[in-house]
């Protein structure tokens, strides 16, 4: 152990994850790569964890966010704030959600946790619909609500949550059924929920579970569970913390590939925003934003500094239409790893949109979680140069890969070979 991963543990909590066997400590990025207190230099295919965007270091979201703090850090929300102002209007306009309103946070968890404080009060209820597997976050509201019991063993959340089969399609009493009847199978389990129950607020819902193993529903799976809820009145939430920004490929934001009835009531985002820098949020229609009774502040959302990098991050974002490089380079990056996992009994499922590609690992033969194949996996890649992800909770045996969106075809290439070896050395 050196004295820097010793010192972490003697101070910080042991329920706080560290990928590898000896820890890593990253000093500088460019691009696509990183590099580690050694020097050595690494492909990052997990993007920080899902947060650098665009790219380590873009030159124009270092230069925009120099200058901001060369002139004002942070004012507070008490007084105008001309950044913020600036990307509430843009998030507004590509949120598509009707007279929108957006409000900053400093993090997902926070932004789901507004959404809930929103829903709830909106709708005066304090149940919560939730899909089994999911993950929302790490506060006392937002443990509640995680389907991913990995995360929420020790939660005693005050809110009541009822969780919804649907967001794993691999997984669960429905696995066999194909898609119509799955959606079908999901609906009249949802409406059966409902039937017992006093009218909850809210569905939370990432469109691609994120933590969960990059699982995704059907397309159509919400538009279906819309009908049901509109008639109960209640609301839906779009948890897009991983998925918005043009992640997944062919839309910007991932509640698009299922729901064709246009944008959810409330739609909370995070991670890649602000390239690194901490910028969450929420976007809801004015009515539901301006339910809540207060005059209230967030001492951090929004500050000068994160809002001059959200903003830098977004133009070079839409400029390079890096949606669309997400969609091209991550559909040939998807058939590298599929045909490199192809002969492999072990990998169970290569899946994905955009540059958000899961490699499900099981015990050959079974249908049994192999984590530890995983860890091999992340130590073999790492010894190549190449960084990726895992899932969370009951799916560490998940490979995750969701580099930056500017992810070149070589460097796909590159990194498809790293991993198509670290699979192999690990059988
Ligand atoms: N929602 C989703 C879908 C996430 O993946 C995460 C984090 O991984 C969160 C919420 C929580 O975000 P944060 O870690 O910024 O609090």
């Amino acid at each position: 152990m050196n004295d820097l991963h010793d010192r972490h543990r003697r101070v910080l909590p042991d329920w706080l994850a560290l990928y590898y066997d000896r820890p890593l400590e990253i000093t500088h990025g460019e691009g696509r790569h990183v590099w580690d207190a050694q020097g050595n230099k690494y492909l990052d295919f997990f993007g920080g964890i899902l947060t650098t965007m665009t790219a380590h270091a873009l030159p124009e979201v270092t230069k925009a966010v120099s200058e901001q703090a060369g002139r004002l850090v942070h004012s507070s929300t008490l007084y105008l704030n001309r950044p913020m102002v600036e990307l509430a209007e843009r998030i507004a306009r590509l949120s598509a959600v009707p007279d929108a309103r957006v409000f900053f946070t400093t993090s997902g968890t926070e932004a789901n946790d507004t959404a809930l404080l929103l829903a709830t009060a909106y709708r005066r209820s304090n149940t919560i619909l939730a899909m089994r597997n999911s993950y929302h976050g790490r506060s006392f509201s937002a443990v509640g609500i995680t389907g991913n019991r990995g995360w929420s063993p020790t939660s005693l959340s005050p809110l009541q949550t009822l969780y919804v089969h649907g967001g794993v399609r691999t997984r669960g009493p429905y696995a066999s059924l194909d898609d119509t009847a799955f959606i079908a199978a999901c609906v009249e389990d949802l409406k059966d929920l409902l039937g017992h129950t006093r009218p909850p607020a809210a569905l939370i819902a990432e469109p691609v579970q994120g933590v969960g193993g990059f699982t995704s529903p059907p397309d159509g799976l919400y538009a279906a569970f819309r009908e049901v809820l509109n008639a109960y009145g209640i609301l839906w939430i779009a948890d897009e913390v991983q998925t918005g920004w043009g992640r997944t490929g062919d839309h910007f934001w991932g509640w698009q590939a299922h729901d064709r009835n246009g944008p959810p009531d409330i739609v909370t985002f995070a991670k890649g925003i602000g390239n690194g820098m901490s910028v969450g949020g929420v976007v809801a229609r004015s009515e539901i934003m301006n339910c809540l009774d207060a005059n209230s502040i967030s001492t951090f959302g929004g500050t000068q500094v994160t809002m001059a990098a959200g903003l830098a991050n977004l133009t070079h974002l839409l400029e390079h239409d890096l949606q669309g490089n997400a969609r091209r380079v991550g559909g040939l990056l998807i058939e590298r790893l599929r045909a490199a996992a192809a002969q492999d009994p072990g990998v169970r499922e290569v899946r994905g949109r955009g540059l958000m590609i899961g490699i499900e690992l099981t015990r050959p033969g079974t249908d049994e979680a192999d984590p530890d194949r995983a860890a091999a996996v992340l130590e073999a890649a790492r010894a190549e140069g190449l960084l990726i992800g895992k899932g969370g909770g009951h799916s560490t045996s998940v490979l995750r890969v969701a580099p930056p969106l500017s992810l070149t075809v070589a460097e796909a290439e590159e990194g498809a070979a790293i991993l198509e070896r670290a699979l192999r050395g690990t059988r």
